[in-house]
């Protein structure tokens, strides 16, 4: 069930909780790992909207910076023995997942319970949510 894993991330905390899950699995050598970042399309847009001659200078830098953290989180897994693949898409964060889902044919989503937002009342983060329901694959949620 694990040979292929969706592995999204928005770099809370809580998706580190799922990273550090996932370096717990054995036969890290048999196991593939999809480290996926989605650049929320309509943060992007906003700015683009509001500040259009920075907008270009923006992206790049942050399209650039989210790289170097899907990197390092590939490597602290290539560390231990997994194969790893990283993934830099842009759009509405879970209907991206769900394609990706699609699209690699994984075997299971492994995803944080809440993200940056955190927000102490809600039992699950609204991307988490939306993936869980609609999701075809099993989803594993590694609580905050
Ligand atoms: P909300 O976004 O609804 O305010 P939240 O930030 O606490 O709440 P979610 O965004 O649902 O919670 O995050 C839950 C999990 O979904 C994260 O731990 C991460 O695994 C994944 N996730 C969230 N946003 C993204 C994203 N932009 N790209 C990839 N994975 C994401
Ligand atoms: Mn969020």
């Amino acid at each position: 069930m694990f040979e292929k894993i969706l592995y999204p991330t928005d770099f809370s905390d809580v998706a580190k909780n799922a990273l550090d899950f996932i370096k717990t699995l054995e036969n890290a050598d048999k196991k593939e790992v999809i480290v996926l970042h989605v650049m929320d399309a309509n943060i992007m847009d906003f700015s683009s909207r509001y500040a259009p001659e920075l907008f270009m200078t923006i992206e790049e830098k942050i399209k650039e910076n989210i790289t170097k953290d899907l990197n390092r989180t590939k490597m602290s897994l290539t560390e231990r023995g997994f194969t790893v693949r990283i993934r830099l898409e842009r759009g509405v964060p879970f209907r991206e997942i769900l394609r990706v889902e699609q699209e690699e044919d994984v075997s299971v989503i492994v995803i944080g319970s809440h993200g940056v937002s955190n927000v102490k009342e809600m039992l699950l983060g609204s991307v988490s949510e939306k993936v869980i329901r609609k999701a075809k694959k099993p989803v594993l949620v590694i609580k905050r």
